[in-house]
């Protein structure tokens, strides 16, 4: 017998299978939803879940509320403490993916004011594998989608209809035989992957895009650039990149909570630097993989151990 999942809905656990919301409901026509993606890490180890970040996760979360004015009745540590408990009580024993979304939850619709509507807050934890081979380099293709501008919809969080874009970018990239899309700023100059953000090295430096070159602050981004700094004691600089200067590159990699640390191989048929991971991007997955199973000490305050019961 497979053993009962549990998810939160209406401030209270509940079976999977009875957290429903109504066809009214305003997020799912329009999109006034916030959500966040979450790792939790199975650490065969010391038999637990090491979940990634949980708190920052969750204060972008409340970014997004924010922008969307979301009001929820619970604190980041609250959020953090409901997580905890329906981990355990899920009683996993592998990787998991942890979705909250923060919605407006009216069942209203033919209303496009966000005064007045209600809010609503679940959480859904699934059993998580690879979302991208990342043993091998992607092949990647500039797609013919360019990412919305911030004066347009925020981009820095999680927002549900900004995916609309990264949805398009990745099935056309999929379709086409590549693995990944890399997503051009309305002026052409480079903003992220469809799911991941994106990093580039030359001659020794480490760049990415800037907070206003309308890419997700990525949690991932966050821990590669201080990896990076203390552990490598290389510099990282944000700023706009010209798409050329991908090809150009020694080494582009993409991070994110479901892609890991992945390295780029190939932008548009032209191999970057060998095409094979490249000697800092190889560093940085080593770094990165053994501290998100919380095996790398420094930065344990990272990770939050959920120790699985089950029932
Ligand atoms: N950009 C986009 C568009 C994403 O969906 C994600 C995944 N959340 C990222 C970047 C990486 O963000 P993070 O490292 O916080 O998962």
């Amino acid at each position: 017998m497979t053993q009962q999942a549990w998810a939160f809905l209406g401030g209270k656990q509940v079976p999977l299978e009875d957290a429903k919301v109504g066809v009214m409901t305003h997020a799912l026509h329009y999109g006034t939803a916030v959500f966040e993606g979450i790792r939790g890490n199975w650490n065969e180890r010391n038999g637990n879940v090491v979940i990634f970040r949980l708190k920052e996760h969750y204060e972008r979360l409340f970014r997004g509320c924010k922008i969307l004015r979301i009001e929820l009745p619970f604190s980041v540590d609250e959020l953090c403490k409901i997580t905890v408990d329906l981990l355990e009580r899920n009683g996993y024993r592998e990787d998991v993916y942890i979705r909250p979304l923060a919605f407006k939850g009216a069942q209203l619709v033919a209303n496009l004011n966000l005064a007045g509507l209600e809010d609503e807050f679940m959480l859904v934890i699934v059993p998580f594998g690879s979302y991208i081979d990342n043993s091998r380099p992607l092949r990647c293709q500039t797609s013919s989608w360019r990412k919305a501008m911030d004066s347009s919809m925020p981009t820095g969080v999680k927002l549900s209809g900004l995916y609309t874009t990264s949805i398009l970018a990745k099935t056309e990239a999929v379709a086409a035989g590549y693995d990944e899309a890399i997503l051009l700023n309305q002026d052409g100059t480079v903003s992220e992957g469809s799911g991941e953000n994106l990093f580039m090295i030359r001659d020794g430096v480490i760049s990415t895009p800037s907070e206003t070159d309308n890419c997700l602050l990525g949690i991932t981004r966050d821990s590669v650039i201080q990896l990076a700094k203390q552990e490598l004691g290389m510099e990282v600089v944000q700023r706009h990149i010209h798409r050329s200067e991908l090809y150009l590159a020694d080494e582009v990699f993409l991070t994110g909570t479901a892609a890991h640390v992945t390295a780029v191989g190939e932008l548009d048929h032209r191999a970057i630097g060998t095409g094979e991971t490249g000697p800092i991007t190889k560093k940085l997955q080593d770094l990165y993989f053994s501290t998100v199973v919380g095996d790398n000490d420094r930065y344990s305050d990272w990770c939050t151990l959920v120790s699985p019961s089950g029932g």
